[in-house]
């Protein structure tokens, strides 16, 4: 357990019960851990659906978000995300305000529970990253008829997390290291992680480090899911290879998850809320758990939460299941298989085995990591969005011309990132959003903004132009990628 959570007897941690199916597997979370003789003080709090009925926007009302702030231990059933219309998943809100970084996904192959990979021995982890990507929510229409959704990932972000796979792979005395991204098309974005795991592997020389598109990432997952070990990638990959191993070992019914950052740990099952089981006491409610499991052992519980784990697996062993792996006939209700559990604290398996965790050392970055430091930098043009109704030649042959006694020319304009002018055949379905790339005509200079105003005001008197970045170059390194035949003779 980091210094920053808080060491009071009784431990004080703020619960949130959920919607759907959370109240159900909380409770029987609750029940569990209180039988292992924890002492844990409750701090019942709202968030998710209840809070958006009531008209508050993020999910999460202030009470709650007082709540985590003293406690920084968060027990949190799954909370609903309304689809289509304004509101934020409240989900992902928590893990921002309380910059929970990294997201713990283990999966293990459980006894009695059979799947088309039982026997394959599937015990693996997935570290998220949980923050950043695309799940910054940074999403704009930039025409009515084109939507836009910000992919960030910083350095820092890369280090915390690439540091925390390792981390986590020492903690749970396991060897290897994958990181899965997506490199080979996003450069820079996915990129960075797999350069920056690159360096801090450097550190880790006691554990293996890979790299895998998450493609075949996904492939080798069913094809040979034993290989893996840890898997260390950004959110979205994350969020749908985590998925994916639920689904090896027997569903999201018993994949649990920890988000962890420096000051607040927000523990959660996988799965959502599952509102067509809510009320109905047949949901499964092992991952929430184990879940449980993980937040006594970051609070140092270590022996209570291996005798949780063990409980599980016994209960399993002796064909006590849920409806979701024991069909309806066979299927105990969630709380008689609460109540088994609880039994069998104190019982060891014979079948599987747990884990000699240790407790995992989070991170902890110096503040200067936030920028990093350059000799040199310069801009040496821009790319401006505009939207027009032209084909690519009236649009090419429009910009060259208004900026033709200009220091800077047009070098290219692509359509959803292919080059169309100058034309190269490729046979691209044009839409009426551009991306027009100007360089400045001396390589060595730098763009000012008058410069960049005077071209603006130029493009504004004709096409509304909604979009611009800068083409930086840092330490002579470009800053920036090519479109799809930008640079083909
Ligand atoms: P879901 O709630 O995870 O449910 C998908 C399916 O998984 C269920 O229909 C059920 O499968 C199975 N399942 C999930 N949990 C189970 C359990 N404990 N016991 C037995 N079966 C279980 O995913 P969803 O339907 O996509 O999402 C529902 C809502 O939850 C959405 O509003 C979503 O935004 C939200 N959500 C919240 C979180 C979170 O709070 N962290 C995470 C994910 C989704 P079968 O139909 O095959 O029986």
């Amino acid at each position: 357990m980091s210094d920053a959570f808080s060491s009071a007897h009784p431990l004080l941690v703020t619960v949130i019960p959920g919607d759907g199916i959370g109240p159900e597997v909380v409770c029987a979370t609750q029940r569990v851990i209180e039988a292992t003789g924890v002492p844990i003080a409750w701090e019942e709090c709202e968030a998710g659906m209840s809070v958006f009925r009531k008209g508050l926007a993020s999910g999460v009302p202030r009470e709650t978000i007082a709540s985590i702030s003293k406690t920084r231990v968060v027990l949190k059933g799954p909370l609903e995300t309304p689809v289509g219309f304004g509101e934020k998943s409240a989900n992902v809100t928590l893990r921002k305000l309380f910059e929970t970084y990294g997201n713990l996904r283990p999966v293990r192959e459980f006894p009695g529970v059979v799947t088309p990979f039982s026997g394959r021995g599937v015990d693996l982890v997935v570290v998220r990253e949980n923050i950043e990507d695309l799940y910054a929510g940074i999403e704009h229409m930039q025409t009515p008829s084109v939507a836009q959704c910000l992919k960030l990932i910083s350095r820092k972000g890369c280090e915390k997390i690439a540091r925390l796979a390792f981390e986590v792979a020492r903690a749970d005395g396991r060897k290897s290291v994958h990181c899965v991204t997506k490199s080979n098309i996003m450069k820079l974005t996915e990129g960075l992680l797999k350069r920056t795991f690159e360096e801090v592997a450097q550190e880790y020389p006691d554990i293996e480090a890979h790299h895998l598109i998450v493609d075949n990432c996904a492939h080798q997952l069913v094809r040979r899911p034993e290989m893996f070990e840890v898997l260390v990638t950004t959110n979205m990959n994350g969020d749908i290879l985590s998925d994916l191993t639920s689904g090896l070992i027997g569903g999201l019914g018993f994949a649990p998850s920890a988000n962890l950052g420096s000051e607040v740990a927000i523990f959660e099952a996988v799965h959502g809320s599952a509102p067509k089981y809510a009320g109905k006491n047949v949901c499964n409610p092992t991952a929430l758990i184990l879940t449980g499991a993980m937040m006594l052992r970051f609070l140092g519980y270590i022996h209570e939460a291996t005798e949780i784990e063990h409980a599980v697996l016994v209960t399993l062993e002796a064909g006590i299941q849920t409806r979701d792996i024991a069909g309806d006939a066979k299927a105990v209700s969630t709380t008689a298989y609460t109540d088994a559990i609880i039994e069998n604290l104190g019982k060891h398996s014979s079948q599987g085995y747990v884990r000699d965790y240790k407790p995992i050392i989070l991170p902890t970055l110096p503040p200067s990591s936030s920028s990093i430091t350059v000799k040199s930098r310069r801009d040496i043009g821009a790319d401006i969005f505009v939207e027009a109704p032209l084909t690519p030649e009236e649009l090419g042959q429009s910009l060259t011309e208004m900026t033709v006694e200009l220091p800077i020319h047009l070098k290219m304009v692509s359509n959803r990132g292919t080059k169309v002018y100058p034309p190269t055949g490729a046979m691209t379905d044009c839409i009426d959003h551009w991306r027009c790339r100007f360089l400045l005509n001396d390589a060595s200079s730098t763009l000012d903004n008058d410069l960049l105003f005077e071209m603006l005001r130029r493009i504004s008197s004709r096409y509304r132009w909604m979009h611009i970045e800068k083409l930086p170059e840092f330490d002579g390194q470009s800053g920036f990628t090519r479109a799809q035949g930008e640079d083909e003779k």
